[in-house]
């Protein structure tokens, strides 16, 4: 198995800023701006973004998780795997919601998510975030902002470590 190192920390963590800055500006600031993370990894990263847009703007900004792997349109290919749980303590209407994910491949977690985020509320604006986007998408969806590209091939995987304290250290491309 070869692994190519994509991101070491200061990577990582000078995209997060970029992204956190990128998010404010397209917002123009932080109001109605909600984060959530899609688990596992996903939810690591909004608490990461959140924290950099508290640092930024002086404001902690309404930060959730939703567990979609029951929303998925191929769960049966899959097998059924258990369900996280979702956690989103605040109202969704009229919100700017940022879905934030690891990494960005067919597209099906997002649409599952977006469904799951309109069960709870109407957001006024639903906008996508992801580490790594790497290509592949089955769905019209694309990401507002990007960590970075990364062209994959299918079997090809994108491997995001974080630390004990869910802080992202390094994201590797494995190649079979
Ligand atoms: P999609 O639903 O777009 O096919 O897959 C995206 C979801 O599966 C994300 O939540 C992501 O965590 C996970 N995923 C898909 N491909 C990879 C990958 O190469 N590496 C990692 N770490 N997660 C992936
Ligand atoms: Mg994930």
């Amino acid at each position: 198995k070869a692994e190519t190192i994509i991101l070491d920390r200061t990577g990582i963590n000078r995209a997060l800023t970029r992204i956190a800055h990128e998010i404010l500006e397209r917002n123009k600031g932080v109001e109605e701006l909600v984060l959530v993370g899609i688990r596992t990894g996903g939810d690591h990263l909004a608490a990461q973004l959140a924290q950099r847009i508290a640092e930024i703007e002086g404001v902690q900004i309404p930060l959730g998780a939703v567990d979609v792997t029951m929303y998925r349109d191929d769960l049966g290919s899959r097998g059924s795997l258990p369900m996280g749980k979702t956690d989103i303590p605040f109202p969704l209407d009229g919100r700017q919601v940022v879905l934030v994910d690891d990494v960005l491949y067919t597209g099906r977690t997002i649409r599952a998510a977006m469904d799951a985020l309109i069960d709870i509320g109407r957001p006024r604006t639903i906008q996508l975030a992801v580490l790594i986007d790497r290509g592949h998408r089955e769905l019209p969806i694309r990401p507002d902002y990007i960590g970075r590209n990364v062209p994959t091939s299918r079997e090809e995987k994108i491997q995001v470590d974080f630390d004990e304290q869910q802080a992202p250290v390094e994201v590797s491309l494995v190649k079979p």
